[in-house]
């Protein structure tokens, strides 16, 4: 496969990744879930921003899924429209 490069800048929890293209955990996790307008349940809004209950579990899950989603090491999705507008989303093309 051919990446391109890309600039890693930070995550401002806009979405857009997880909303997009669910990772396979979720996708795993929530397997027998109904999943309103397509998110992945376990993607949350806390008022600012989303973040993953996932990766925000307090033990050892949590930091493997942090460590396999490589939290904390930047957003590759630079230049996301999502990224400056950083809202609810309802679902996919909510844009
Ligand atoms: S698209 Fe980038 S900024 Fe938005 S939640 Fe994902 S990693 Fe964070
Ligand atoms: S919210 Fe968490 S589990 Fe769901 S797609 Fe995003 S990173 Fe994966």
């Amino acid at each position: 496969m051919i990446r391109e490069n890309y600039e890693n800048v930070p995550c401002v929890g806009c979405g857009f990744c997880c909303i997009q293209e669910p990772c396979t955990y979720g996708r795993y996790v929530h397997r027998d879930e109904a999943w309103e307008g397509g998110i992945c349940p376990s993607l949350r809004w806390t008022g600012s921003r989303y973040v993953c209950s996932l990766v925000s579990r307090r033990d050892r899950s949590g930091m493997f899924y942090s460590r396999e989603l490589k939290v904390g090491e930047g957003c590759r999705s630079n230049a996301n429209p999502w990224r400056v507008d950083v809202r609810p989303r309802r679902g996919k093309d909510d844009h």
